[in-house]
């Protein structure tokens, strides 16, 4: 938050504060730092039709290959800012568009199963907002009915949409978490993601190994108990 405010109070005005600039940008990157729960959209965010957006996004990218020096008369990469662009829109960033969010059917727990339910190993793709290149992780989802269920597939889909955004893992953990809560009507809901981003592995520092772990518990997963039991179903080798 800090470095958002002071990223824009610098003034373009000589070499020496354009470097600064270049410095916090790469530092608000390298520590992926979060500004806000809600992902930062503008209120015109869909002024554009998905086709409108792709023809532009062509336009654009075209514009980077061609600034990289890349021969776009090429065979191989003719087709490529089309391709890239219809990936954006249709595919890895679906998930900005509030109309493609699953729709969430309950049902009523006739069963009358009061014990945590944990749907783990969710493999997601997504991508980090501040690099534009691949997140891919797992994330563990639990609740406790308050008399409602959820078909066990929207727990994939849920998170598999707002995974499909520029992302920054703190938020995708907040978002999965807080809506899930809101369609269930129930605080009990607790969400853990581990996930290895490509922007530490493949760039930066370089460290092929190491993957984060962020974790949302609310409700009675605030409870030390019920967070060690949800955590200990996630150790269960499960072989099928
Ligand atoms: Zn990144």
């Amino acid at each position: 938050m800090k470095q958002k405010e002071t990223l824009s109070n610098i003034q373009l005005n000589g070499d020496g504060k354009i470097e600064m600039i270049d410095v916090l940008i790469d530092e608000m990157g390298d520590n992926h730092v979060m500004t806000s729960v809600e992902t930062p959209m503008r209120t015109d965010a869909f002024a554009l039709s998905d086709d409108e957006k792709i023809a532009a996004i062509e336009k654009h990218f075209e514009a980077i290959m061609n600034t990289l020096g890349l021969d776009l008369t090429d065979d191989s990469l003719k087709g490529t800012p089309h391709r890239v662009a219809k990936m954006y829109v249709k595919e890895i960033f679906q998930g900005l568009n509030p109309a493609n969010m699953p729709k969430m059917a309950l049902f009523e727990n006739k069963y009358k199963y009061n014990e945590m339910l944990v749907e783990k190993n969710i493999s997601f793709y997504s991508n980090c907002e501040h690099h534009f290149v691949p997140i891919m992780g797992r994330a563990h989802v639990a609740y406790i009915s308050n008399g409602k269920v959820i078909g066990l597939s929207k727990l994939n889909r849920l998170v598999e949409y707002f995974a499909k955004r520029p992302q920054v893992q703190e938020r995708l953990t907040m978002q999965i978490g807080k809506k899930l809560q809101e369609v269930l009507g129930t605080n009990d809901v607790a969400v853990v993601i581990d996930a290895k981003h490509l922007c530490v592995s493949s760039r930066g520092v370089k460290d092929e190994s190491s993957s984060t772990v962020t974790a949302f518990y609310n409700g009675v997963f605030k409870d030390e108990a019920r967070k060690a039991e949800f955590l200990k179903y996630l150790e269960f080798k499960t072989e099928f």
